[in-house]
C-alpha cells in the first residue's frame, strides 16, 4: 500500500463542505474589502526564501523542502507567500502601475516540521499583502479584516496580540542591548536558545524552555527601545484598533519568526486549538521588497492556516453535520434502457437538475435503496409497462406523491421538482 506522506494529509468528500465554506467566506470578505486574487507557483528560486525570510530563521534554516532539479538550479517549495507576492509586484511592476496593490491568496504551503494537531508538513494559508504604502491605517485594516473573518465564521475563543518591532536602526541598537542582559545569563540558557543568542537573539522571546522563560523576565524590552516615529506609529494602529472595538492585547514579547518585519506586528490566537494557538499571523514588511529586489516598496500583511481554523471551528463546534441532497434518483426497471436511462438523465441534468443513477447493473430495491441514501427529493420510474405505453412514475420522497409525465415531456420533471 502506497500511503500520503508523513505530515500530509488527503482532504476527503465529507470533509470538502467545510473547506468550501471557510474558502467563500475569505473571498467575500476579501472582496468586501477590495483586494484582488493572486496565485504564484508553488515552487520558486531558494534564493528568494533564504533573502527574504531570512538565513537564520527557523523556516529557512531547518524547515524549506529544497532540491535541485535537473538543471542543477536550487528550488524550494514555498513555506509562505509574502516573498512570492513581493516578487511578483516587483517583476510586473505593479507597484509602479499603482500606488498600492491590495493581493490576496488561498494557497498550500509547504515546511518539513514536526507534525502534531494543527501542525503539517503540507498545509494551506489564506492571506492578504497590501504594497505600496507605508500608512498605520493598513496594518488595522490588516487585523481588522483577518479578525472579523474569524468572528464571522463564528470563533469566540481569540486574543488579538500586537507589538511594534520598529525600524532596523532600532532593533539593532535593542538587539545589542538584549545581548549585553543575556551575555550574563548565558549559562542558563538551554542549548537551542544559546544558539540563538549567536544567530537570532529575538527567538529567545519564543523559547517554551522553564528556565529561558525565566531569564526573558526581566530582559529589556524593544518597544522600550523605540523612537518617536515607532511609537507613534504603533499608537496609531493601536487607537484606530480600538476606535473599532478590536480587544487588544500587547505583548512586548511577541517577535515573530521572520527576519523581514519592521513596526507592527501582530498574532490572533485561538484557546480552542491547544499547544499549537496562533490561528494567524503578520506584520509591516518594508524592507524585503528591497532585499529581494531592485527598490524599497512597503508592505504589511497576514497569513492564516485554513487547518488551525478547522480544528478550532471544530472545537467550538461550529459546523452542523451536513446533508447532501439530490433532485432525482432514476431507477432502471428494465436491464436493456440502460441507454435510454443515461439520455434521460443527460437531458435533465442540462436543465439544472442534480441527478443519478446506478451504473452497477443492480436490482430494483438495490436502487431504491441508493436512492434513499442520496437522500434524493424525487425518483423516476423507467420501464415496465408504463414505458410501453410511452409514460414515466415520478414519485416524491418525501411525501410518496406520484405524477405520470408522458416520455416526449420530460422537461415537465423540472416544475415538478422545482416547483
Ligand atoms: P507563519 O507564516 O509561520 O506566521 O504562520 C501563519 C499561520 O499559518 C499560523 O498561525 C498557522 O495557522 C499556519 N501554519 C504555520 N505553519 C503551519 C504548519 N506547519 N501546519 C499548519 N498550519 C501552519
Amino acid at each position: 500500500m502506497i500511503k500520503t506522506i508523513y505530515g500530509t494529509k488527503d482532504i476527503l468528500p465529507f470533509e470538502i463542505s467545510k473547506w468550501v465554506f471557510l474558502e467563500n467566506m475569505v473571498r467575500e470578505y476579501f472582496k468586501r474589502f477590495n483586494y484582488k486574487e493572486i496565485r504564484t507557483p508553488v515552487f520558486e528560486e531558494t534564493i528568494l526564501f533564504s533573502r527574504g525570510i531570512g538565513e537564520s530563521t527557523d523556516i529557512v534554516s531547518k524547515e524549506m523542502y529544497t532540491f535541485l532539479d535537473r538543471s542543477n538550479t536550487s528550488i524550494t517549495l514555498k513555506p509562505e507567500m509574502t516573498a512570492s507576492v513581493v516578487r511578483s509586484v516587483l517583476e510586473h511592476s505593479l507597484d509602479k502601475q499603482q500606488i498600492l496593490s491590495k493581493l490576496f491568496y488561498i494557497s498550500p504551503m509547504f515546511r518539513q516540521e514536526r507534525p502534531q494537531a494543527g501542525r503539517l508538513r503540507q498545509f494551506h494559508q489564506f492571506g492578504a499583502e497590501a504594497i505600496g504604502v507605508n500608512s498605520p491605517l493598513l496594518d488595522a485594516e490588516m487585523i481588522v479584516l483577518s479578525y472579523q473573518i474569524l468572528k464571522q465564521i463564528g470563533l469566540q475563543k481569540l486574543t488579538v496580540k500586537i507589538n511594534s518591532l520598529g525600524t532596523p536602526e532600532e532593533r539593532s541598537k535593542y538587539k545589542d542591548s538584549l545581548k549585553t542582559y543575556l551575555e550574563i545569563h548565558l549559562s542558563s540558557l538551554s542549548e537551542d536558545s544559546k544558539k540563538r543568542f549567536y544567530t537570532n537573539i529575538l527567538r529567545i522571546f519564543d523559547s517554551k524552555d522553564g528556565g529561558d522563560i525565566e531569564v526573558m523576565k526581566n530582559a529589556p524590552l524593544l518597544i522600550d527601545h523605540l523612537g518617536t516615529g515607532s511609537t507613534e506609529q504603533f499608537e496609531t494602529v493601536k487607537s484606530i484598533l480600538s476606535e473599532l472595538n478590536i480587544p487588544l492585547e500587547v505583548d512586548p514579547k511577541l517577535v515573530r519568526g521572520l527576519d523581514y518585519y519592521t513596526h507592527t506586528t501582530f498574532e490572533i490566537l485561538s484557546e480552542s486549538v491547544g499547544a499549537q494557538s496562533a490561528l494567524l499571523g503578520g506584520g509591516r514588511y518594508d524592507l524585503l521588497a528591497e532585499q529581494i529586489g531592485d527598490r524599497r516598496v512597503p508592505g504589511v500583511g497576514f497569513a492564516a492556516g485554513l487547518e488551525r481554523i478547522l480544528l478550532a471551528c471544530e472545537n467550538e463546534k461550529l459546523f452542523a453535520p451536513e446533508s447532501d441532497k439530490i433532485d432525482l434518483y432514476l431507477i432502471r426497471l428494465d436491464k436493456e434502457l440502460l441507454v435510454e436511462v443515461g439520455l434521460i438523465a443527460n437531458r435533465l441534468r442540462a436543465e439544472g437538475l442534480i441527478v443519478e443513477f446506478d451504473y452497477a447493473d443492480r436490482s430494483v430495491k438495490a436502487q431504491m435503496r441508493e436512492a434513499n441514501k442520496l437522500n434524493s427529493s424525487h425518483s423516476l420510474f423507467i420501464g415496465g409497462e408504463e414505458y410501453k405505453d410511452g409514460k414515466l412514475l415520478l414519485k416524491n420522497m418525501n411525501d410518496g406523491d406520484q405524477v405520470v409525465i408522458n416520455k416526449d415531456e420530460i422537461h415537465k420533471i423540472l416544475n415538478v421538482i422545482k416547483g
